[in-house]
């Protein structure tokens, strides 16, 4: 399968930085959305994708292991260097293996496959809004609009570990896959993407054209996108003529690009909103606490609030412990006692539980 690619970036009409990466070296394509303040995201969107290239380039490992491997390089990085402390991003890779892709996948960036006119999403995004749709809290379409969509669940750089989704995606000649950054999801319907992914056949004019559109609906975020066309190589029955006297197409080569950068500031609301949310973000997964659920002891994970009406917060695990009779012995469940871990939640827990039965054995039942 022979394959055209471009890519496009643009920093959009609010932000002072462009934190987005990308990276086009076939047959390995990734877009990376970074975050973390000042510099951070930079950082580790352009630390990730190199670290991913890199690896890829000396044959260690696959596809999924190369992304682990960034987000220990992200996560090292951001407890070693204070000014870039915090930071993470997302990653959304592809690498086109004959007629298949293999997709590597974290975060809110995402992966489309437009075939005979059906726009597919390939990736699932690793967000609250997705979890509270999946749930059946709230609609697809709510989730869409909805002013905490940024709020990811999964990042790299965050821990020594993330899950990374991996998939593999079978593709033929006429295929065209999309890789993009939330700065284009979120402010362009999935329907106008496809209809202008249909319209420009040219990989690089239909790259600037969805940036241009993220712009113009008001280009609040960093906008990326690469484009990759599948055509036949002349092995099979499908090829396709050549427009115009037989060049052969050559996919772009580069490096892990930084964005192009312009100083553009409008004002401190943007960076106060986003801030919120990179340390929500940083939190919503690797926090614990013990409160209450349905008058019983249960070991929470998230934290325990809530942001514009939404939790931030699941149930893990259930006790049978009534949380009164918990909070007799002075706990205050109702704020939640936060935890470490898992297991340092389950020792709360498992104090508690020991605190109730001896005053169950000891003195008049509850
Ligand atoms: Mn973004």
């Amino acid at each position: 399968m022979k394959v055209s690619a471009a890519a496009a970036t643009d920093i959009g009409m609010v932000r002072e930085g462009n934190e987005d990466s990308y990276l086009v070296d076939e047959p390995l394509f990734a877009v990376a959305d970074g975050m973390g303040g000042h510099r951070g995201g930079e950082v580790a969107s352009q630390l990730a994708l190199e670290t991913v290239e890199k690896l890829f380039r000396k044959g260690t490992g696959d596809l999924a292991e190369q992304v682990q491997e960034a987000n220990r390089a992200v996560f090292e990085r951001s407890v070693e260097d204070r000014q870039v402390a915090g930071m993470g991003t997302t990653l959304t890779a592809a690498l086109v293996e004959g007629d298949r892709i293999r997709l590597a996948h974290v975060g809110d960036s995402r992966a489309y496959l437009l075939r005979d006119g059906e726009l597919r999403r390939l990736t699932e995004d690793h967000t609250l809004v997705h979890r509270m749709v999946t749930e059946g809290e709230i609609s697809e379409e709510e989730a869409e609009g909805h002013p905490q969509r940024s709020v990811l669940t999964r990042a790299l750089g965050v821990d020594m570990f993330v899950d990374v989704d991996d998939d593999v995606v079978q593709v033929r000649s006429g295929d065209r896959l999309l890789l993009c950054t939330d700065g284009l999801t979120g402010m362009v319907s999935e329907e106008e993407i496809k209809e202008m992914l249909q319209d420009v056949a040219d990989p690089s004019e239909a790259a600037e054209r969805l940036v241009r559109a993220a712009n113009e609906a008001g280009g609040v975020d960093n906008t990326t996108v690469v484009i990759l066309d599948f055509s036949d190589d002349g092995q099979g029955h499908e090829a396709q003529p050549e427009a115009s006297g037989g060049a052969s197409v050559r996919a772009p080569r580069g490096r892990a690009f930084p964005s192009k950068r312009a100083a553009i500031w409008v004002g401190a609301a943007v960076a106060v909103i986003d801030l919120g949310l990179v340390g929500l973000r940083v939190y919503l997964d690797t926090q614990w606490y013990v409160g209450v659920f349905e008058g019983n002891v249960a070991i929470y994970r998230g934290i325990p609030a809530e942001v514009a009406g939404f939790r931030l917060h699941h149930v893990v695990v259930e006790t049978t412990i009534p949380a009164e009779v918990a909070e007799s012995f002075g706990r205050d469940l109702d704020q939640g006692i936060t935890a470490d871990d898992r297991e340092a939640a389950n020792a709360i827990v498992e104090q508690i539980r020991s605190d109730v039965e001896a005053a169950q054995r000891n003195g008049p039942g509850p």
